[in-house]
């Protein structure tokens, strides 16, 4: 069965139960059969929570969205997965507030909202996905077990799974605690001798890094004295041998990876513990070797954990012209299914907005939509998912679907 899948904004329900149903039957009725409604932005949680009430986004405090869609969707048939915004948070979110020793740090110990973007003051503020205790395990996997438990989701849908990417990639995290564990973590001293420098004793072989295995301190002498600039640069610059290739970031990639893997596989236990089976789906990028570089997200190591692998191929995502995208797009989907081997579907998600221009005659924004749907549809029986409800409806496309 092929999987027609769209993402949804809180917006696109209205506030009433009408409202919503009226929505879900006009995406039911165009022949979407998987529905990823927004639960969790950057500003709280779109649910009427008991246990985080301080929590809540309004008016979701006193309109249960979650609810209304549930309850449509079931009685359509439409799979529905709750849509989570995973470590991107806003500066004034209500969790953000409480709890502002969770945010990233770069070298110099600034939040991501101290970032210029394109000339603007960037305002979002990103979570340590590693901090422990922290973001990760004491807020963002037990909102997904509340919701599982209240609701009769089909699916949790990742999102902003990773670290920031149009934003410095390798400027984060330096927050206290990653700066105490990535050493620890990655062996960069022996904790029984924490002193010795454990030089090799023979250095006989012909290349430096070839005496790794005997495990040297890599920490620099006099390292506690180090400031958070300088520790840092260490950990990302720096070498495994005095003298030898500057390799630290390889264990500086690594440790983000695995923070944000972990965090996926504590998700899929902690709502498969409320409720069994229960789906995951993820947003993730088009190439999970570069994005696992730049941005700590390597979805082939997502795979037992996530069900339904949904790579954003946003025509912004790639080079060159509409035509150079459709050669692109297809040889991406490809490999995108040898990567996701192992996931039980993988869609092929596309954004409208920036296949459309509004200065162009809609007969030319249509044609582009089509093809790129045209192409999904041969490349990918398994199905494809559209960024987003509200741009069909924006650029008039809900009847170009089939
Ligand atoms: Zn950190």
């Amino acid at each position: 069965m092929t999987t027609r899948a769209l993402w949804c904004r809180p917006g696109d329900f209205g506030l009433t139960r009408e409202n919503a149903d009226d929505f879900v039957a006009q995406a039911a009725g165009a022949g979407f059969n998987l529905l990823l409604p927004e639960v969790k932005g950057c500003e709280g949680l779109r649910w009427p929570s008991e246990r985080r009430p301080w929590a809540v986004e309004r008016p979701f405090d006193s309109f249960d969205l979650c609810e209304a869609v549930v309850d449509s969707c079931r009685r359509r048939g439409v799979e529905c997965h709750a849509w989570f915004f995973d470590f991107f948070e806003g500066e004034s979110s209500p969790v953000m507030l409480r709890h502002p020793e969770w945010a990233m740090r770069d070298a110099r110990g600034r939040p991501t909202n101290e970032e210029q973007l394109r000339g603007e003051r960037f305002t979002g503020l990103w979570a340590c996905p590693a901090q422990r205790p922290g973001y990760t395990d004491q807020w963002l996997v037990p909102i997904h077990a509340e919701l599982v438990e209240r609701y009769g989701f089909e699916g949790v849908h990742h999102d902003y799974v990773r670290y920031p990417g149009d934003l410095a990639p390798d400027q984060y995290c330096f927050c206290d605690w990653c700066l105490e564990e990535l050493p620890r973590w990655a062996g960069y001293l022996n904790e029984a001798y924490p002193d010795e420098p454990f030089d090799h004793e023979l250095y006989d072989r012909e290349y430096l890094e070839a005496h790794w295995e005997q495990s040297p301190r890599v920490l620099p002498a006099g390292w506690d004295r180090l400031n958070r600039a300088e520790k840092s640069r260490f950990l990302l610059e720096g070498s495994f041998f005095r003298y030898g290739r500057a390799d630290l970031d390889t264990f500086f990639y690594q440790f983000r990876k695995e923070a944000v893997r972990r965090f996926v596989r504590e998700v899929k236990e902690a709502v498969d513990a409320v409720r069994p089976g229960v789906r995951v789906s993820a947003a993730v990028f088009k190439n999970p070797v570069h994005s696992g570089r730049f941005i700590g997200q390597d979805w082939r190591e997502f795979v037992p954990w996530v069900d339904t692998m949904i790579p954003m191929d946003y025509r912004d995502h790639f080079p060159g012209t509409f035509e150079h995208y459709l050669g692109l797009l297809e040889e991406a989907v490809r490999r995108q299914q040898g990567w996701a081997e192992g996931c039980e579907r993988l869609l092929a998600g596309f954004a409208i907005w920036p296949l459309v221009r509004g200065s162009e005659d809609e007969g030319a924004r249509r044609e582009r939509f089509v093809e790129t749907l045209r192409l999904l549809k041969r490349t990918n029986p398994a199905g494809y998912c559209i960024f987003c409800a509200s741009d069909l409806t924006k650029w008039g496309l809900w009847d170009a679907i089939e």
